[in-house]
């Protein structure tokens, strides 16, 4: 979300920076209203996990899931919004792309978050 935002004030096209796009401002605020919202469910969960409370297991898991899902996609739009030089190594953002991907798979694969949260839900 830095990168991008310094990167559509820094970068002109049509005669303007694309900061001055609407449709990619509006790009830049729903990137950061999910990073917010993936935040907050993060350290609800963390809060929860610590107290031991009895659904920290399934708040944990639809944090991992919510927050893993939200970063790619978060770091995809990054990689567009810097176009061509998004997918190229002289900027950072390819390297994102392919670090975070990996967090779907990670630590218990999404899928699996998604049977630990159903399994929870069917259970109350
Ligand atoms: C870079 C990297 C580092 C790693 N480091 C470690 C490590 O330090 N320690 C460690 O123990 N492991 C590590 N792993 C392994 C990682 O934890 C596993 O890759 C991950 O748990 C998924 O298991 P799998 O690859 O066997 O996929 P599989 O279990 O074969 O799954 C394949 C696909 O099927 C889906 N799937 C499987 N079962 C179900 C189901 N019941 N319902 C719905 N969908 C399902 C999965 O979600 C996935 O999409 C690492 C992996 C990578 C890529």
């Amino acid at each position: 979300l830095d990168r991008s935002t310094a990167y559509l004030k820094e970068r002109k096209q049509f005669g303007k920076a694309l900061a001055e796009f609407q449709a990619l401002q509006f790009r830049l605020a729903d990137m950061a209203t999910e990073l917010e919202a993936a935040r907050l469910l993060l350290h609800k969960a963390a809060g929860l996990v610590d107290g031991k409370a009895v659904d920290a297991t399934k708040m944990a898991a639809m944090a991992k899931r919510l927050a893993t899902d939200t970063g790619f996609k978060v770091v995809n739009e990054a990689l567009q919004l810097h176009g061509g030089y998004g997918y190229l190594r002289d900027y950072p953002i390819e390297r994102y792309l392919r670090d975070v991907r990996v967090h779907q798979i990670l630590e218990g694969t999404n899928e699996i978050m998604r049977v630990i949260i159903a399994r929870q839900l069917l259970a109350d």
